[in-house]
């Protein structure tokens, strides 16, 4: 087994790049450093308890990169590729490579900033989410953005985090019942890069299931009395509440997790029961 396990970047056959991180002190000083110097002796006794092919894997020379190390440790021929590795078969790769990291610093960094969350009433169009609820949506959204990143991204290797970073979808799934138009959406989604561009694709798909929920909430609250909505977890038996569900739920449901509308319904109402009945 090799000692560097970068794992499969790429999926479904997609060229990927990956990133390792390291101490500074598995890196080898350069020539012409003092070798008596304590803090230099301390880190070549930690370097020296490694196996070697991971301290010349992030000390790869012209005549040896880090491909190169891998697939000798490994007993594999090497054959040379354009490209393959930075810096020594990609010397300029680093620009790209620190411009990647910088805009994940700027991502983590905007996080901070905007963690309170936009205060925003609802107008009482919608009810306000139970767990369950709260779950499918939050899984509804994320099948949502990487459906239409994969259709707007530039290279296939950007994350769908540059589109609808985690922090603006948790922000919708927790005020999604305030956002009964497109300018309540943007408020709450308040720093969200592609609002002007999306946020009317996003508003339309969020009110479509918003919509199916405040149905099931009706229904239940008929189902249950008058007393019913202070009700805050589930004792209705799921079978009950599924009866109850509407047509349109469940068409989006469908589509969402790629279920057939028509034939097994037991297959659909599974995966209905999974999302709903905690
Ligand atoms: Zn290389």
């Amino acid at each position: 087994m090799s000692p560097i396990k970068l794992g499969r970047a790429g999926r479904d056959g997609l060229p990927a790049v990956v990133g390792a991180f390291a101490p500074s002190w598995l890196v080898e000083p350069p020539d012409g450093v003092d070798p008596t110097n304590p803090k230099h002796l301390a880190e070549l006794e930690r370097r020296k308890k490694l196996p070697p092919a991971v301290v010349q894997w992030y000390n790869p020379t012209a005549e040896k990169c880090c491909r190169a190390v891998t697939m000798q440790h490994d007993g594999e021929a090497f054959i040379p590729r354009p490209g393959c590795c930075v810096p020594i078969c990609e010397p300029d790769g680093f620009a790209a490579y620190l411009a990647e990291t910088a805009k994940w610093v700027q991502f983590f960094d905007a996080k901070q900033q905007t963690a309170a969350e936009p205060r925003i009433r609802s107008d009482g169009t919608f009810y306000a989410f139970q767990k369950p609820m709260k779950e499918s949506m939050e899984q509804m959204l994320d099948r949502w953005r990487h459906r239409i990143w994969a259709q707007i991204r530039t290279r296939p290797e950007e994350p769908c985090e540059y589109f609808l970073p985690r922090h603006i979808l948790n922000s919708i799934v927790n005020k999604a019942h305030v956002c009964t138009s497109v300018e309540r959406l943007k408020t709450v989604a308040a720093d969200w890069d592609y609002a002007d561009t999306h946020g009317q694709l996003l508003f339309d798909y969020l009110n479509e299931a918003l919509t199916g929920f405040s149905q099931i909430f009706k229904e239940r609250a008929a189902a249950d009395g008058p007393s019913s909505e202070s009700e805050a977890e589930e004792d209705t038996p799921g079978v009950q509440l599924l009866e109850k569900t509407t047509l349109a739920v469940l068409h989006s449901f469908c589509r969402e997790f790629n279920l057939p509308k028509s034939g097994n319904k037991s297959v659909v109402v599974n995966r209905v029961a999974q999302y709903f009945i905690s």
